[in-house]
């Protein structure tokens, strides 16, 4: 009977050590959703969630600087301190480098290699030709088709195919260097050396008698190479020297923002920027005034270029600029053309022209392509100089014109 006893009791209180360890078992396992318990409870509202995107989503591609930036410093205030230091470290000392551009003076020249790589079948095709030991009409016929087919334009052809003409029965017997020296002489005068071709960038008088930076527009139609071109410019202003503001006024094309603000930090420019498809003609004068509150030599307006409608590009483009005078003149507005486009180029440059005062031409991609002739036609369409050419993609490849330089590297040495 004790030992009945016994076994009841001993059995009553296993089982009861067993139920304490089953409720045990389930308090920790109901514990654990809670221990949000005050110290981070209170403190995570910011930092669980940048924790679990970070481990989560790190690979989202998505880090500006200023996101990259901002994090940094509050965050290790507020949680443990024993993890967070070594993760600000490292990321604290992000700052951009600054690139210090090529000089410019002389950059045709150097870049004279892709020139003339690509511009063969015009300068030496034309002195192979000349070189022929009878000139007959067939072969004035493929002088003509040369011209013409590196987009010199038809009345400029005629007009060149007409002096050569000339020359060489005056010259008679022709060596290759009389040859080359003559049409040295003939490409250059129909290229043109008297023209100005610098951009302006001096500042001005502002309309409340402060000093304004030089305004630049730049202008054309997307896919030219307008917002590089716009890019390379400040590169460009700040080799020479000048502090440059870029007022990133392209709001149609989602990235062109983007694009223009890492041309900028680059070279330590500063752009003025706004909402995506926001109103460009605001942006243009946010920068202006920027500009002048910087005190800033130049600054540089990148412009979208929809084609669509004629009146939809005067409207747009003529608010531009007519916004920006509210705080003085507009001192240049450069069209960018795309070399290789040849008579759609020639037709853009009519429309552009009509809606806006074109100062200046920039004609990108001529690395890329055998019609350089298009200097010649564009100047001669519009009457305004080619003042810059884009020979490449690098930051660098962007070169003032110059006509002795650009015919010599179509005729080659
Ligand atoms: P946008 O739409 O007119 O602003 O055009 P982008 O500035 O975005 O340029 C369009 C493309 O043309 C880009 O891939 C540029 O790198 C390229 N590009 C611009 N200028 C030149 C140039 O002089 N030579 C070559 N080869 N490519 C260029």
């Amino acid at each position: 009977m004790e030992i009945v006893i016994l076994a009841v009791v001993i059995a009553v209180v296993a089982l009861g050590a067993i139920g304490g360890l089953v409720v045990s078992s389930r308090k920790k396992k109901q514990l654990p959703p809670a221990p949000p318990s005050s110290p981070s409870v209170t403190a995570p509202p910011a930092e669980p969630q940048v924790g679990e995107e970070a481990e989560t989503a790190r690979p989202e591609p998505r880090r500006t600087v200023e996101e990259v930036e901002l994090p940094e410093a509050p965050a290790p205030e507020e949680t443990a301190p024993v993890v967070e230091p070594e993760e600000a470290a490292p990321a604290a000392p992000a700052e951009p480098e600054i690139e210090v551009p090529e000089p410019t003076a002389g950059r045709l020249v150097r870049l004279r290699a892709r020139l003339s790589r690509s511009q063969n079948s015009l300068g030496k095709g034309l002195l192979t030709l000349l070189s022929r030991e009878h000139l007959d009409e067939d072969t004035w016929e493929e002088i003509e088709d040369t011209l013409l087919t590196a987009d010199v334009g038809v009345a400029p052809t005629q007009e060149l195919v007409e002096r050569l003409r000339e020359r060489v029965k005056v010259l008679g017997t022709r060596t290759p260097e009389e040859l080359r020296l003559l049409l040295r002489e003939e490409l250059l005068a129909l290229v043109g050396t008297e023209a100005d071709r610098s951009v302006h960038t001096e500042p001005g008088v502002g309309v409340n008698g402060e000093e304004k930076p030089g305004v630049v527009m730049v202008v054309g139609v997307n896919g030219t190479g307008k917002t590089t071109t716009t890019g390379k410019l400040a590169r460009v202003l700040v080799a020479d020297g000048k502090s440059v503001v870029l007022g990133a006024a392209d709001t149609f094309r989602a990235a062109a923002a983007d694009q223009l603000q890492t041309w900028g930090e680059r070279v330590g420019a500063r752009t003025v920027r706004g909402p995506e498809g926001g109103d460009p003609a605001s942006i243009a004068f946010d920068a202006v005034k920027e500009g002048i509150a910087e005190n800033a030599d130049v600054v540089l307006i990148d412009t979208a270029g929809r084609l669509h409608t004629k009146t939809g590009l005067m409207d747009e483009l003529g608010k531009v600029k007519r916004v920006v005078e509210k705080h003085g003149s507009v001192d240049e507005i450069l069209l960018v053309l795309d070399a290789t486009t040849g008579q759609n180029g020639l037709v853009q440059a009519r429309v552009f022209a009509e809606v806006v005062n074109i100062t200046g031409i920039v004609l990108t991609k001529l690395d890329g392509t055998a019609k350089g002739g298009i200097v010649v036609a564009v100047q001669r369409e519009l009457g305004v100089p080619v003042k810059l050419v884009g020979l490449g993609e690098g930051a660098d490849d962007l070169a003032p014109f110059e006509p002795e330089a650009f015919v010599d590297a179509l005729i080659g040495d």
